[in-house]
């Protein structure tokens, strides 16, 4: 596998402004911030997209909308709203092949 920025957040080697943590999953802060408050959730087994995901996966899928919901309480968004976006493949524009959950709002 090449290198993966994510694994490396995950794994302490790459800075990142962690705002939540547990035994399957992390959230950061996007370094490009697109909104006031946009966060990224990430599983921390490495799933390169959303078009990998396994039908063993999805009680981790599960988890990370709830982690979602979590840090969009934790930041002060749940009642005003947000949004949460994963772009899938090339035409989507993703660029980091490593699933993750945008959540934008603020
Ligand atoms: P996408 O793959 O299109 O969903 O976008 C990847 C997102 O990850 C972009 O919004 C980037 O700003 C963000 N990103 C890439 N590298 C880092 C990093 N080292 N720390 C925080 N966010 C990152
Ligand atoms: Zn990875």
């Amino acid at each position: 596998m090449t290198r993966c920025i994510f694994c490396d957040i995950i794994a302490g080697r790459s800075p990142a402004k962690i705002i939540y943590r547990d035994e399957r999953a992390i959230a950061f802060y996007d370094r490009s911030p697109r909104t006031p408050v946009h966060a990224l959730v990430v599983p921390l087994e490495h799933i390169a997209s959303l078009n990998d995901l396994m039908p063993e996966h999805e009680a981790l899928a599960g988890h990370l909308l709830l982690v979602a919901q979590q840090v969009a309480c934790q930041e002060n968004i749940a009642a005003s709203g947000y949004r949460l976006v994963i772009n899938t493949g090339r035409a989507a524009g993703q660029i980091v092949y490593h699933l993750h959950v945008h959540v934008m709002g603020g």
